[in-house]
């Protein structure tokens, strides 16, 4: 299904032209001979100004985000399957099962078409992956020189099918905090690219969809009090944005965090913290200290879990903060952090 044939825009037209986002015969040829060749045939009725969706569920989840990462392409991921893991993710961590997603494209002029459509057939394949329907989507041309190559937006569309609440308010005394595997790979793999590091073996942006990992731990019955996945900031900025809005304190240990070791010596190399460093496919999940068992049971026979394990647990503390027992046994707190770390990651 991903050896998709070569379109006819790619042979007539190597690279974008502004024609291409004008409205015009062009666009309707990329829509046409690329966007619906990939993503399935138009709609009955034909394609109209909105797309009209039948949702099975009164509760509904709803997110957005852009992607802007640079490389395009890195070991593990690209712009195209970032797009929709990021905003998949988005929804399974407010318990939603992923519908359907929207598609934004603002490509600078004179991107290879073949190019555009290696991106097309990473979104088509993680789209599937995923279990999510693109049924709507705009193409924007922007000139020479007023853009990087290619963004993406994506919206998404999920349904709550459960009487859970996910939510940081929701954490409670005593609650382990779960880590379904190793931090930092994803904003380590694009900075040695970007840098041109070369390491042993290539280490792998942990690009991948939670919505099968969720789904198995919310239909085993686990009492999920919140989750979140560990994007821009790393698992730092998550556990510290769940203790500000649950306004509770967290206890972490350092040494059950686990990094690979090649991404230690990569963080050390470039004088980054891999607790602050960005993931794509990690999530933390806070549950009652009963079902330790039962949800690192599901969490470590599942192909994205694999490592997981407990790094902590929320105290008897009203205040907004994150301690971090260290490898030495001494204990600090673990900040936010300020300003960017590492630009340009998703
Ligand atoms: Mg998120």
């Amino acid at each position: 299904m991903y050896a998709l044939n070569c379109p006819f825009p790619i042979r007539q037209y190597p690279h974008v032209l502004m024609a291409h986002g004008g409205g015009g015969t062009l666009m309707q040829q990329l829509i046409e001979k690329m966007f619906s060749h990939a993503f399935g045939p138009k709609p009955e009725g034909g394609l109209h100004d909105s797309t009209v969706l039948n949702l099975p569920a009164n509760k509904i989840a709803f997110t957005t985000d852009s992607f802007v990462v640079k490389p395009l392409f890195f070991p593990g991921g690209d712009i195209g399957s970032l797009a929709v893991n990021g905003t998949v993710n988005d929804l399974c961590m407010s318990g939603a099962r992923p519908l359907f997603l929207s598609l934004s494209f603002i490509i600078e002029e004179g991107l290879p078409m073949e190019t555009l459509w290696m991106i097309v057939r990473s979104i088509k394949k993680a789209a599937d992956l995923a279990n999510i329907k693109i049924v709507t989507g705009d193409t924007k041309v922007v000139e020479r020189g007023k853009g990087d190559s290619i963004y993406i937006n994506t919206s998404g569309i999920g349904i709550i099918e459960h009487d859970l609440s996910i939510l940081p308010t929701n954490i409670q005394n005593g609650d382990q905090i779960f880590i379904n595997g190793d931090v930092g790979r994803h904003g380590i793999a694009i900075m040695a690219t970007r840098e041109g590091l070369d390491f042993e073996t290539t280490i792998e942006s942990d690009c991948c969809s939670l919505n099968d990992i969720v789904s198995k731990l919310i239909k085993s019955g686990i009492d999920i009090h919140c989750m979140r996945d560990l994007t821009r900031g790393g698992l730092a900025s998550a556990l510290n944005e769940i203790t500000r809005d649950a306004f509770r304190a967290i206890l972490i240990n350092e040494t059950s965090i686990p990094v690979e070791e090649q991404v230690a010596s990569a963080c050390a190399i470039m004088g980054f913290d891999p607790l602050y460093v960005a993931n794509e496919g990690r999530f933390v999940m806070f549950v009652p200290e009963k079902q330790v068992a039962a949800a690192l049971n599901i969490m470590q026979s599942h192909p994205d879990g694999k490592g997981a394990c407990v790094i902590g647990e929320v105290l008897d503390e009203n205040r907004p903060v994150v301690k971090l027992k260290s490898f030495i046994g001494a204990s600090r707190i673990l900040d936010m952090i300020s300003g960017e770390q590492l630009p340009r990651i998703c």
